[in-house]
């Protein structure tokens, strides 16, 4: 699966955009720079999908400007619904934004298949602990595991000391990514890896739950 990291500000969570299929997992902090950062890739008019992995602003700020400027369909999970438009709840208050107001097209579950196009699918599994309605990614045929802020590379994970964080339901949720086939790691901050992948999710698991 064809997957590019768009480079945009130091404050903004990852964003990857996904060309085949006109989807981005994640808006980034701003919407002009996901946008400019796109268009290097793709006709932006082209872009369909933004499935945010949760509502914290570094991830959810730019997707007013995307639904306007480019029409694209929202995906969230319906536990993170209520925090996105909350500027304390989205975290839009520690960046000096507010709260992106947008209509969440897609509602995701657990289990949900959300169709990429060609027959492609995201395997969506909902990954609370660093916020309630956090979901991780997985597509199955490549080993591709968008993890949002639940882990990180090298065995790290999401802070759970904001509103809606549970250190307990973060051990839970990583417990549930150990058991997956993965070959490449796009976490929500840091660079996506494809080494030891495997060991690094483990390492993440045994330090959430040195935090119980
Ligand atoms: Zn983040
Ligand atoms: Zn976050």
């Amino acid at each position: 699966m064809l997957v590019h990291l768009l480079r945009t500000s130091v404050y903004s969570g990852n964003v990857y955009l996904l060309p085949d299929f006109g989807v981005l997992v994640d808006a980034g902090i701003s919407g002009s720079e996901t946008i400019a950062a796109a268009s290097r890739f793709m006709d932006i008019e082209d872009l369909e999908l933004v499935v945010l992995t949760h509502a914290h602003f570094d991830h959810s700020g730019g997707i007013v400007d995307l639904v306007e400027r480019c029409g694209v369909r929202v995906a969230l999970h319906g536990d993170d619904v209520a925090l996105l438009s909350d500027d304390v709840g989205s975290v839009a208050v520690m960046f000096g934004g507010s709260a992106p107001d947008v209509f969440v097209d897609v509602v995701l579950s657990d289990g949900d298949l959300l169709p990429l196009g060609n027959g492609d699918v995201f395997e969506v599994i909902h990954t609370p602990g660093h916020t309630p309605g956090g979901v991780c990614l997985y597509h199955r045929e490549s080993g591709s595991l968008f993890s949002g802020d639940t882990i990180f590379g090298a065995g790290g994970v999401g802070r759970v000391d904001l509103l809606g964080g549970d250190v307990r339901a973060l051990v839970r949720s990583i417990e549930r990514l150990v058991d997956l086939n993965v070959e490449v790691l796009y976490p929500g901050h840091g660079e996506p890896s494809s080494v030891n992948v495997g060991w690094q999710i483990e390492r993440a698991l045994a330090f959430a739950r040195s935090m119980v």
